[in-house]
């Protein structure tokens, strides 16, 4: 069956001081990463999986000593159903002090409005439901409005508009510590993001790569598959391998 319940624990690990990587679960979720703010404790969430992999995450926090319940600020990478299902079952269990919630342009406004056929576009054939959720209304910050986001004294972050893969794309780059985290405009090894969902362009998604491509990044942290610690090479790769296929059409 292509969708099974999987809440095995999300393989921890600290990248780099303070930064950690949760690896996705195999069925429609993603990788998650958490940056913690050495001052306060507070953590924030990059993506929110799939809801099922929650369990997962909050396991694989706990040997790396996180807990979910310091978690104030979730940030989006894009609007898809295996990034932000998470957000809402997180959102109850800590709905006496809830997290904020930062998402781009029209992955905001599509999470304010709570359209489930753009988290779940009809092609995933699947419903908010199946995983427990219920699509609702929520307040979210549009990164539009905020050149810089500063996590803590360690992590300042750029945010860029990518689409291509969606409208709401998003990459989260930090210049000092060269961290890029893309969300699904490109993965390690020489692959991008798919462009044939609704909002999706090939055109665009070239343009969006080709800007990354001249960021100086050391740790790629993509949303699906593995990361690298030699960041500039695997973009240029997908970079490379992207613009091959363009001169397809
Ligand atoms: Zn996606």
């Amino acid at each position: 069956m292509f969708f099974s319940k999987d809440d095995s624990e999300k393989l921890g690990k600290e990248v780099i001081t303070n930064l950690y990587y949760f690896s996705e679960n195999q069925t429609l979720d993603c990788n998650q990463y958490i940056i913690k703010d050495n001052n306060t404790g507070e953590l924030s969430l990059f993506d929110g999986g799939n809801a099922i992999s929650l369990e997962g995450l909050f396991k694989g926090m706990k040997k790396l000593n996180l807990d979910y319940e310091n978690i104030t600020k979730i940030f989006l990478t894009h609007e898809h159903v295996d990034h932000v299902l998470g957000i809402y079952k997180l959102l109850n269990i800590l709905k006496a002090d809830p997290p904020e919630i930062y998402a781009y342009g029209e992955t905001a406004k599509i999470l304010e409005k709570g359209e489930e056929t753009k988290i779940l576009p009809v092609m995933f054939g699947l419903t908010a439901r199946r995983f427990g959720i219920e699509i609702i209304p929520l307040q979210v910050n549009d990164l539009r409005n905020l050149k810089k986001i500063k996590i803590s004294s360690e992590f300042v972050f750029e945010t860029h508009h990518t689409p291509g893969h969606s409208l709401g794309s998003v990459c989260y780059y930090e210049p000092k510590k060269k961290v890029l985290i893309p969300g699904d405009l490109i993965f390690i090894g020489g692959s991008f993001g798919r462009y044939d969902f609704p909002g999706g362009s090939l055109s665009t998604l070239i343009n969006s790569i080709k800007f990354v491509n001249d960021l100086d990044i050391k740790y790629l942290l993509p949303g699906h598959m593995g990361i690298s610690e030699n960041g500039n090479k695997s973009v240029e790769l997908s970079y490379r391998m992207i613009k091959t296929m363009g001169s397809f059409y």
